[in-house]
């Protein structure tokens, strides 16, 4: 059933890191083969050895037309017949970052990069260069990507001192990062009571989906506005999940919240590498070659990931029925969530995104959040794979809908949790 999976991880075990190019890939927490994708279109995606799974992955968001959606492809194929590169200027760039600025108005400019990691690395860049301070605020549990100065977690003296968490980053480069708690303003607030004068910004993802999904609570995005305003920081809102997936406007029309910057990711390359980190002008412009905050890229504002990321925003954009539908769909899971574990498990949804955490508290931060049973959380990733859900094979990240997902698929997915749910003890 999974024998073409398993020859090939064998093969990639030799020559990649763990057999994979992103470590959740590997499957490691969930205790199983990684399939190996041939191809994927709609909601389904079929593995090397011919089987074919409803896919609640979906590239971790990207996918939220489904696969493959015919107007994207031909883009991209007509694209790619005028050259996969030039290093110069296109007409497509320009098109993006006007829809960006009349879909999400806080970005008045934008700049385009090549991944989510890159976005906010030069996002903090950008506003530790506009307010000439140096510490940044990031949440526990939230993930910005993989730079440096963001593999953080909080040392033993939490107000003072945070640590790497990852080997090879020296803790002179996580020293100016402070890690706050959550939904949970009074961590906040110390740090700025204890560096006055000090902090450049507060980043955060506005509904974080990166511990599962754990929405902001009440007035939180309201308090880190306010409280950011008040002491001359920035805000940033790091949308790179939530941005074109909680509604067109991202999150931050949502929750009716205005950072000063924001970055995006996944939904906004439609498939391909993309990133944008954007704002008020009068901040952007600090960038170079207009200021004195250097970032480039060689493959920055792609003209192939432009025409994918551009022509999916569109279908985004004269469709907006898409968010109901998606929301519909996602609630239909959770309801079943619901019935079928009373309080056994906690369901966590916001949007198209949502998590099953196999827990009994209520999941409203990290710490809440590692007290789910990921022994249970495998076995329920297990029983969706053989019966034909592809699901995280991790308790911590979200389960992603799509506007690709049938009613049929939904009912079938639906049953296949039920089954499991109520099969535990
Ligand atoms: C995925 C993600 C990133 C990193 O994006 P990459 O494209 O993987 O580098 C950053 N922030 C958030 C909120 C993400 O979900």
């Amino acid at each position: 059933m999974d024998t073409r999976s398993k020859e090939l991880f064998e093969a990639a075990r030799r020559h990649i890191p763990g057999g994979v190019n992103s470590p959740v890939r590997a499957f490691g927490s969930v205790g199983r083969t990684p399939r190996f994708i041939a191809s994927a279109h709609g909601s389904r995606i079929v593995d090397v050895d011919g089987n074919e799974l409803i896919d609640y992955v979906c590239s971790w968001g990207p996918g939220i037309l489904g696969h493959a959606h015919p107007q994207v492809i031909e883009k991209v194929r007509e694209a790619c017949l005028d050259g996969l590169t030039y290093g110069a200027p296109t007409e497509r760039e320009v098109q993006m970052a006007e829809l960006l600025s009349k879909l999400m108005p806080s970005m008045e400019v934008s700049r385009l990069v090549s991944s989510g990691t890159e976005a906010v690395m030069s996002a903090i860049r950008t506003a530790r260069g506009y307010t000439r301070r140096d510490k940044v605020i990031k949440f526990k549990g939230c993930y910005h990507g993989h730079s440096d100065g963001l593999l953080v977690k909080a040392g033993s003296a939490a107000l003072t001192t945070s640590v790497p968490d990852s080997a090879g980053v020296p803790s002179d480069y996580t020293r100016n990062t402070l890690v706050a708690l959550y939904n949970d303003p009074d961590s906040v607030e110390a740090f700025f009571r204890a560096n006055p004068g000090e902090i450049a910004a507060v980043v955060v993802e506005p509904a974080a989906a990166n511990m599962g999904v754990v929405p902001p609570a009440p007035g939180f995005l309201e308090f880190l506005r306010e409280i950011t305003e008040k002491n001359g920081a920035l805000l940033i809102f790091d949308e790179v999940i939530t941005g074109f997936r909680l509604a067109l406007g991202g999150a931050q029309e949502y929750f009716h919240v205005t950072p000063d910057l924001t970055t995006l990711g996944k939904i906004v390359g439609g498939g391909m590498p993309i990133g944008v980190y954007g704002g008020k002008r009068e901040i952007m412009e600090i960038v170079s070659p207009l200021g004195p905050v250097y970032q480039a890229g060689t493959l920055s504002g792609n003209p192939i990931a432009t025409a994918a990321g551009l022509e999916t925003l569109r279908i985004l954009q004269a469709d907006p029925g898409i968010y109901r539908r998606m929301e519909e769909k996602a609630k239909r899971i959770e309801d079943t969530v619901r019935e079928a574990a009373g309080d056994r498990v906690c369901v966590n949804r916001i949007g198209s995104l949502l998590s099953l955490f196999f827990t009994s508290v209520r999941v409203t931060d990290y710490e809440s959040a590692v007290s789910s049973d990921t022994a249970s959380y495998a076995r329920y990733f297990g029983y969706l794979l053989d019966h034909g859900i592809y699901a995280a094979p991790s308790q911590f990240e979200a389960m992603f809908l799509s506007d690709a997902h049938t009613e049929e698929d939904v009912e079938t997915t639906c049953r296949v949790i039920r089954d499991f749910l109520r099969g535990m003890e």
